[in-house]
């Protein structure tokens, strides 16, 4: 069978056979919930075409897992509601279920394997993603195959954890080349003949968990009401989705990216992308996203610094230096998160940081702390600091905080917890329950990095940091224009409970 996916991206999750008397192809979207740019859609194809079986499509979400609240809930379903639109008249049968409560979901994707002749999932290292999948393999009596399309590396291509993000880059640079030159299909679906896909096909099924109303998906507001999840988070306006994803990409390259390199620590004038939760839940690409900086820059691969090893940063690519910066977090910093994820499960403990980080945040963990928060004083943003106060309403309103400030939000937290540990806690409980791309890889990256992952040990030695990057909002605003951003995030919309 001729390969869309390289063999890297590829894996079986279980033993069992392909069925030959099944009905049809599944694809059981689960983190990349796209159409375009899709690996995981093109292994899916590839598997239709060469059994010669019609393509079903299973978009679901479920309600019972941690921090589920209206704004996940409506970032996705509007990313449902796309979807639908794309497949519309395409060859395929897209069957998008949102569970009306928590246990409704269960017995679907047996009930729908039974009746394929092969299921091909998306490959996600984080949060409950990889638990779901190893449990579907074990119940499965189909191959279940899940495809990576989580970066522009093959995560598998890595076999060791990157602790730093120099030591990536110098790694990247002599393996990423061949991996722009295989990018997934724009379009998988366009002039395939795949197999008209009968709705009799799923019928049955589709009585006992209708798919989700068309009416329900296209509705603005959502009425997420009748859901089991926390109705407290509520949905941001206007996010979500592949069409509203990719505007923003279009819109970050024709007004944010000129200005990147000098202006993305500016939270005044905010310049970034605005795109880590459309990649968070697979509505763009991150090859997408390459492919129009690259277009934009007028970049050749031919033409590519490719024997650039240094590790270094500038000149990599061979683009503007505002390219330059931007792709070193697309996918330097992004990546990065995914290779720890992959290759430690223990990536969300505190056990998780190097030893020289343990040591010097336990060396002054008895330490005085100018200030000592709960959980309810950080959430509800009453801590001293007008400027993490207003990072924290910008989370809770927004669910994004501008990215210089988050650093600055995590280094406060460290530094105001009676713990390193329970600051830990606070940083991960806040940023999954409020921001859209919380609850990912680079999750992760961010919430560690203020302990110390990814760093080196400065000096002078601080009380409560030890040898850890040490940050004050006072030297933050010195260096950044921050007046018009505390003024903007004084207040919060609206009052979350505690937990
Ligand atoms: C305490 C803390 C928590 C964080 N939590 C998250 C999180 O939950 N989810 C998340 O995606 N990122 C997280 N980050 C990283 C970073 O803050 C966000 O990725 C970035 O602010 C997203 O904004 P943007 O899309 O406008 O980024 P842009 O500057 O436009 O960058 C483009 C893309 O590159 C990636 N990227 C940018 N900066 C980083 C970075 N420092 N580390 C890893 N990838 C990066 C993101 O995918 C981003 O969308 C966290 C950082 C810190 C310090």
């Amino acid at each position: 069978m001729e390969r869309a996916v390289s063999e890297s991206r590829i894996r079986s999750a279980n033993d069992a056979p392909i069925n030959s008397r099944g009905h049809f192809a599944l694809y059981w979207m689960t983190a990349c919930r796209r159409v375009h740019w899709n690996y995981s859609l093109d292994r899916a194809v590839e598997w239709a075409l060469k059994l010669n079986k019609p393509l079903v499509i299973l978009e679901a979400l479920r309600t019972g897992y941690p921090w589920a609240s209206d704004r996940f809930h409506g970032f996705i379903m509007a990313g449902m509601r796309d979807n639908r639109a794309a497949l519309k008249d395409r060859n395929v049968l897209y069957y998008p279920y949102v569970a009306p409560d928590e246990n409704a979901d269960k017995g679907l994707l047996e009930a729908l394997a039974l009746k394929a002749a092969i299921v091909v999932t998306d490959d996600f290292p984080a949060f409950f993603l990889p638990n779901m999948i190893r449990s579907a393999a074990e119940t499965l009596t189909v191959r279940l195959e899940q495809v990576d399309g989580n970066g522009i590396l093959p995560i598998a291509d890595t076999d060791r954890i990157f602790t730093t993000a120099y030591s990536f880059r110098r790694f990247l640079q002599k393996n990423l080349i061949p991996h722009l030159c295989a990018p997934p299909k724009a379009s998988a679906l366009k002039g395939r003949s795949l197999k008209n896909p009968s709705r009799s096909l799923v019928e049955e099924i589709q009585k006992k968990w209708p798919p989700a109303p068309l009416n329900d998906l296209n509705a603005t507001p959502l009425n997420l009401n009748p859901y089991p999840i926390d109705h407290i988070i509520p949905p941001v306006p206007g996010e979500g989705g592949a069409v509203r994803g990719l505007r923003m990409l279009k819109r970050f390259i024709m007004s944010g990216l000129p200005h990147y390199a000098d202006g993305r620590n500016q939270p005044d004038q905010p310049v970034t992308s605005g795109l880590s939760p459309y990649l968070h839940f697979g509505h763009v690409s991150p090859h997408q996203v390459f492919h129009e900086i690259a277009r934009n820059q007028g970049w050749q691969r031919q033409k590519s610094a490719e024997k650039k090893v240094d590790g270094r940063r500038a000149g990599w690519w061979g683009m503007d230096e505002n390219a330059e910066a931007f792709l070193d977090q697309l996918i330097t910093w992004r990546e990065l998160g995914f290779n720890m994820c992959r290759h430690d499960e223990k990536y969300d403990r505190y056990a998780s940081l190097p030893q020289w980080v343990r040591d010097t945040l336990e060396a002054h963990e008895k330490d005085k702390r100018p200030y000592v928060y709960a959980l309810e004083d950080f959430e509800n943003a009453q801590t001293h600091d007008s400027l993490w106060n207003a990072a924290q309403n910008q989370l809770v309103r927004e669910g994004r905080i501008h990215n210089y400030l988050r650093m600055l939000w995590g280094k406060k937290i460290l530094h105001w917890s009676a713990s390193p540990r329970e600051a830990l806690d606070i940083m991960i409980r806040l940023n999954n329950r409020y921001a859209l791309d919380g609850r990912d890889p680079n999750s992760y990256s961010g919430i560690f990095w203020v302990l110390g992952r990814y760093d080196r040990a400065w000096g002078p030695e601080r009380p409560v940091f030890g040898k850890v990057r040490y940050m004050s909002s006072k030297n933050t605003a010195r260096k950044i224009r921050t007046g018009e951003y505390v003024k903007k995030y004084a207040t919060r919309v609206r009052q979350p409970s505690s937990h």
